[in-house]
């Protein structure tokens, strides 16, 4: 079992316009185990794509107290790719385009960064497991000859992710907004690959703004994000209660002012 624990987290980014720095996350708390799936929700603005970059060590995003430990050791002062070689998987983590590698060459890339020198996936074994995701993910082979990302549609992008989830096979992947743009088949596809990855080795943090994805994929534990701190957390039916009552009401119960 893995273990992923964020405490009395506070991040500032850097306003590049103003020259200031803003406080964005205001002391999140966050404990997640393999085996679970989280969510996140919360209104636009609120700091959830703050909190997945820092996790995910992206460097404008500056800790200014607070940790975050990966089976209880500190990760802070690592690299994004050191990060991701330990476990961490952020969709969108990847540059947009690559000139020159094509898409399946990134994933074995990716694959084999996570494995020891003498362990290097085999090419057989590889295309196996390639085939194996691309038919779940309703995915053609010519997804995986082409240059990644370059002429990708939005839906096609969000595919391709969920098959980078599937082949490195992270502990814990950070899911943002991936139901954003996808229209309801590709919601079902994305969806049933996250699910797929459901087990013991694998845990997620499905940020998302609507309710509507997590009626395909349940979460275990829902957190409401609210100025920067998490607010709330609850069983699944907490999204559903949200859904109905909105941040508004979720505002007034708590007697926040953010
Ligand atoms: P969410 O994902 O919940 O919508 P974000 O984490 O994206 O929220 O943003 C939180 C706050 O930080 C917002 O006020 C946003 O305008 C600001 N912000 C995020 N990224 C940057 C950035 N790179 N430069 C300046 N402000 C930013
Ligand atoms: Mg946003
Ligand atoms: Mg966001």
């Amino acid at each position: 079992m893995a273990t992923l624990e964020v405490k009395n987290l506070h991040v500032e980014i850097e306003d590049e316009e103003r020259k200031t720095k803003k406080e964005i996350l205001k002391g999140v708390n966050l404990e997640m185990k393999t085996g679970e799936i989280h969510a996140i929700m919360g209104p636009n603005g609120t700091g959830k794509s703050t909190l997945s970059q820092t996790i995910m060590g992206q460097s404008n995003y500056h800790v200014t107290q607070g940790d975050i430990l990966l089976n209880g050791e500190s990760i802070l002062e690592m690299p994004v790719d050191e990060r991701a070689r330990k476990g961490l998987f952020l969709a969108m983590q990847y540059p947009a385009e690559i000139q020159g590698v094509t898409n399946a060459e990134f994933l074995r890339a990716a694959i084999n960064a996570r494995r020891p020198e003498d362990d290097k996936i085999s090419v057989m074994d590889f295309l196996k497991e390639l085939d194996k995701n691309l038919e779940l993910l309703d995915m053609s082979q010519k997804m995986t000859e082409r240059y990644l990302n370059e002429g990708f549609s939005g839906g096609e992008k969000k595919r391709n992710e969920i098959l980078q989830l599937l082949m490195i096979k992270p502990n814990f992947a950070l899911l943002d907004e991936i139901d954003s743009g996808l229209d309801i088949d590709a919601l079902k596809v994305v969806s049933k690959g996250v699910n797929s990855m459901r087990g013991d080795n694998f845990g997620a943090l499905i940020i998302t703004h609507y309710q509507r994805l997590l009626n395909y994929i349940q979460p275990d534990v829902v957190h409401v994000m609210m100025g920067g701190r998490i607010v709330k957390t609850g069983p699944a039916d907490l999204a559903l209660k949200l859904e109905k009552e909105g941040y508004a009401g979720l505002r007034d119960e708590l007697g926040l002012d953010v």
